[in-house]
């Protein structure tokens, strides 16, 4: 009889094909097998054809690739670690020293941070551009300008930007564009097909999603994806990602795949939750503005009503309200402790309601004129009853009266 480890180990049973079932399979593997040498030195990985070692791809994998591009309308897509992976490795795909990148000015902070740091360092400058006017993006494009953020909506404030009119300009211009898609998840809008009808369609270059929020949906799993529908662009950005030795555990991927199907009805159930309380908080005197792209008021509205409103108009579950100057910085705290069902904690499109209180002067080049003077706090609305959220708004309030 042969050595009892070698035999497990090398064993000899398969187990029959045509295994058919609601999810897909979690495969598992730094090391991938070949038949031979021949298929060893042959085997081609970045066409998706073959497997090769694990960095490059497994079958679970995969098929969470292809489920995203048909979420966002993208041919070529690409896991990382976390959203904000995501973010740098476009950047790093993209920009060598000497170019620069312009990112608007109400960006998701750690995209900024990341320029302001690593791209610095690596000679690669940057500029913040006003995202509600286009003239202003304009009149930043250089001959030096390689890359091209945006963001609708903004991070934290919401606001709304005319992105058929971005995405013009630098199209015109020859630059690159990447949208951080996070907030749309490819439900809102769809980024790489902005105006219906419009051929060769016009939509942005690149998308970047931290799908540890709306795919995953649960608040346990951190990744993020890189999509193009370029395949030029696609190989660019899939060296990069292959140097960088980026990839994504098999269980995270399968969390996230099985969270996909229901990602239709979880957005819409926590944007209509969030755009009912949005509208309650306006009747708050505490609150002098409320946030969100869907309330007539709230800037870049009509270009959220352009873009979002075929069919049905999506709106991810975020809105802000900014509290009356006032109230102390303590007060403001205290009114946030007090809440009990929303959580103070980071990320959002989980089941559970958050919230976070944020110092705008620390986070835009320029405080905007069309926001009121007071404390900006962020909620993100979960999967719990609507009228318990608005209680416990209610009630938290109560400390500020
Ligand atoms: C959360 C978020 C990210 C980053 O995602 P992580 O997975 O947390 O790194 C990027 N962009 C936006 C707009 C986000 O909300």
């Amino acid at each position: 009889m042969a050595d009892l480890s070698t035999e497990l180990i090398h064993h000899p049973y398969v187990a029959p094909e045509g295994f058919a079932a609601p999810q897909v399979g979690v495969f598992k593997a730094s090391t991938v097998y070949f038949p031979s040498v021949a298929a060893m030195r042959s085997r081609e990985w970045k066409d998706k054809s073959a497997y090769t070692y694990g960095l490059h791809g497994t079958p679970t994998t995969y098929a969470l690739e292809e489920r995203l591009c048909t979420l966002e309308g993208g041919k070529h897509c690409l896991l990382v670690p976390s959203g904000l992976a995501a973010v740098a490795l476009v950047a790093m795909s993209i920009l060598k020293a000497g170019d620069e990148v312009l990112i608007p000015d109400n960006a998701y902070g750690p995209n900024k941070t990341f320029a302001e740091g690593e791209l610095l360092a690596w000679g690669i400058t940057h500029q913040y551009y006003d995202p509600l006017d286009p003239q202003d993006l304009e009149a930043q494009i250089s001959s030096r300008t390689k890359l091209v953020w945006l963001e609708a909506a903004g991070s934290v404030t919401l606001e709304f930007p005319d992105l058929v009119a971005l995405v013009r300009i630098c199209k015109q211009r020859k630059v690159l564009t990447a949208l951080d898609n996070t907030w749309g998840a490819g439900i809102a809008y769809k980024p790489f097909d902005l105006v219906s009808g419009e051929s060769p369609a016009l939509g942005v270059d690149i998308t970047a999603h931290a799908v540890t929020k709306y795919p995953s949906g649960g608040g346990d799993v951190l990744m993020g994806s890189v999509m193009t529908r370029d395949h030029a662009l696609a190989l660019r950005i899939k060296l990069t990602h292959m140097r960088l030795g980026l990839a994504v555990g098999a269980n995270d991927a399968e969390l996230v795949l099985r969270s996909l199907p229901s990602i239709g009805l979880r957005y819409r159930a926590q944007d209509e939750a969030t755009r009912g309380l949005a509208r309650w908080a306006q009747s708050q005197p505490e609150f002098v503005q409320v946030l969100h792209p869907a309330l007539a008021d709230s800037p870049g509205f009509a270009h959220w009503q352009a873009l979002c409103n075929n069919g049905y108009g999506g709106a991810a579950c975020l809105f802000s309200v900014i509290l009356d100057e006032r109230f102390t910085h303590d007060q403001t705290d205290a009114f946030c402790d007090a809440l009990k069902l929303f959580k103070l904690g980071y990320s959002w499109a989980g089941p559970v309601s958050l919230v976070v209180p944020y110092d705008l002067k620390t986070m835009r080049s320029v405080v905007p004129k069309h926001l009121s003077r007071g404390t900006v706090v962020r909620f993100s609305i979960g999967l719990e009853n609507v009228q318990d959220l608005q209680d416990d708004i209610a009630q938290a309030l109560r400390v500020l009266r």
